[in-house]
């Protein structure tokens, strides 16, 4: 048998816009591999509902790559053992994958696959699959490129691939690992192409119009907002399809989902700059100045903590794998603020509960919820007030605590203001809010904060926002500014 090519398959679950699978397939027989990678599946941010959406999405895979003439290969294992055993067995001319910008596993993984490449004369061709830089010198220009990469045509599937007679395409099995929790997700979107295509084609077609009206409240975000995020963060669907098709499509919701796709690569180009954010604050003067409360967080993971909307959100993304973004926002911040706990631990939950979990945005994010990236404007969601605001007549509320059924409508946001027993919430949410954002600022005013501040900005900020240094900022606007609509902003 001539010498193989390999296509690695790892988040980019599909045939179409495949540049690997495509530019392989012109190169002579190859061999499409996905490793289920037991130790992967152990680390603290991976979960049975994650596994279950990919390993649907990998039977259809296998089933797209067999119509063209080759099943998915599937193997079990560490992936540099997997990769030797090939090029043992057939000789392996090329490996052939997508660049992932994944966590800080899988950053040494990567690193321990290119040692094994290069000890053995194996090219590894690794091509951008979002718009996502490598080794970037400097933030200026990344909007253009961005914008020049997604412009750039579509890729077809190969038009057939060689049959490997001799290869057996294994088992993809029950569970990738022993010891993953259990972890029973009812309403996750199923996973698949077909399932992503379906979904985009219905989000342009019949919801973008109402897109912008309905991604706010947790009543109308189910069914509101494109549900794309976990076709694109398991590759089902690649990004360049996903905007181009959009951009065919006319309306206000249309332009307003497509910012927020830019959105997804510039908060990814941000672990792939810095890949110790997943672990550590941005800001230097940030770090370790929150407590890990075993108790609180308890509370807060099982959707206990007293407060209905916050309590609601929780249960929902429990059962749905999924919750809109100003929910998952108010549920970092409640964790980071008023309960006073570390975001990586809190993070930790996040990530296991969203199906769609990829780590640039989510520990971006987190950060970014929790005021520690020092170069965003803070903001302290109040979550009385966003139930308030979002659920008037507590519908969602209702919906998923229903041990408050029948409390009636003007006490459901605060149950405890009924008196009777009611029970009171972990925390004062007032005094909460006001005692983190004290916290906060005598951090802000310390001498040498904005000095890192400029620093990250630099490396780090969006040049489209245009914003301009802390420093500069801070001499026009005074801690004492605070904007408390629905949330308690302090802007710097
Ligand atoms: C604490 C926290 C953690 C988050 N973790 C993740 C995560 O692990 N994975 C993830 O995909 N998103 C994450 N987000 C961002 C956002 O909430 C989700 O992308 C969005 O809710 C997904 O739903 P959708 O596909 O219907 O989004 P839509 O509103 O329809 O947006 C379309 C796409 O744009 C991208 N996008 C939307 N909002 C953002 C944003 N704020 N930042 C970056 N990209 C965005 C996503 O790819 C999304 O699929 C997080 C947000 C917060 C506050």
């Amino acid at each position: 048998m001539a010498a193989l090519q390999i296509v690695w398959f790892k988040r980019d679950l599909r045939i179409v816009d495949h540049r690997p699978l495509i530019e392989a397939a012109a190169c002579g027989p190859l061999l499409p591999l996905f490793v289920v990678e037991p130790e992967f599946w152990r680390q603290p941010d991976a979960s049975e509902r994650q596994w279950m959406f990919c390993r649907e999405s990998l039977q259809e895979l296998r089933n797209d790559l067999l119509e063209l003439g080759q099943p998915l290969v599937v193997r079990t294992g560490d992936v540099v053992q997997v990769l030797d055993r090939a090029r043992r067995q057939f000789g392996v001319e090329r490996l052939w994958s997508h660049e992932e910008t994944g966590n800080g596993w899988t950053y040494r993984r990567d690193q321990r696959v290119a040692a094994w490449a290069r000890q053995n004369g194996i090219i590894w061709m690794e091509i951008p699959q979002f718009g996502v830089i490598r080794r970037m010198k400097s933030r200026n220009g990344w909007a253009q490129r961005w914008e020049r990469q997604m412009a750039e045509p579509l890729v077809e599937a190969p038009p057939s691939l060689q049959r490997l007679e001799l290869i057996d395409p294994g088992v993809i099995p029950e569970r990738p690992c022993q010891g993953l929790a259990t972890d029973p997700c009812p309403q996750r979107q199923p996973g698949g192409r077909s399932s992503g295509l379906r979904e985009l084609d219905n989000f342009l077609e019949h919801r973008a119009s109402r897109y912008q009206r309905a991604m706010s409240s947790p009543n109308t975000a189910f069914t509101g907002c494109s549900r794309l995020s976990t076709y694109l963060a398991w590759g089902c669907l690649s990004m360049r399809e996903v905007l181009q098709t959009s951009r065919a499509h006319s309306g206000r919701g249309v332009r307003s989902f497509e910012s927020r796709l830019h959105w997804h690569c510039h908060f990814i180009q941000k672990l792939e700059d810095q890949p110790a954010i997943e672990f550590s604050d941005f800001h230097p003067f940030m770090r370790g100045i929150r407590t890990p409360d075993v108790e609180r967080m308890e509370a807060w993971c099982e959707g206990r903590t007293g407060v209905p909307f916050v309590d609601a959100c929780m249960r929902a993304l429990r059962a749905h794998g999924w919750i809109n973004f100003r929910m998952r926002a108010m549920l970092m911040s409640f964790a980071s603020y008023n309960l006073w706990l570390p975001w990586r631990e809190s993070g930790l939950h996040l990530a296991r509960q969203f199906v769609d979990y990829e780590p640039g945005i989510h520990w971006s994010q987190c950060q970014m919820q929790s005021g520690s990236t020092s170069i965003n404007t803070i903001r302290i969601y109040n979550p009385i007030k966003q139930g308030q605001d979002h659920d008037p007549e507590g519908v969602f509320i209702r919906q998923w605590c229903p041990e408050l059924r029948d409390v009636p409508a003007i006490h459901l946001h605060e149950p405890w203001s009924l008196g009777g027993g009611m029970p009171e919430p972990i925390v004062d949410v007032t005094a909460s809010m006001q005692m983190a954002k004290d916290r906060i600022w005598e951090i802000r005013r310390s001498a040498g904060f904005d000095r890192h501040a400029d620093a990250i900005q630099r490396k780090h900020g969006s040049r489209k926002a245009g914003l301009k240094p802390v420093t500069s900022r801070r001499r026009r606007r005074s801690p004492s500014q605070v904007c408390g609509d629905q949330q308690l902003e302090l802007k710097f």
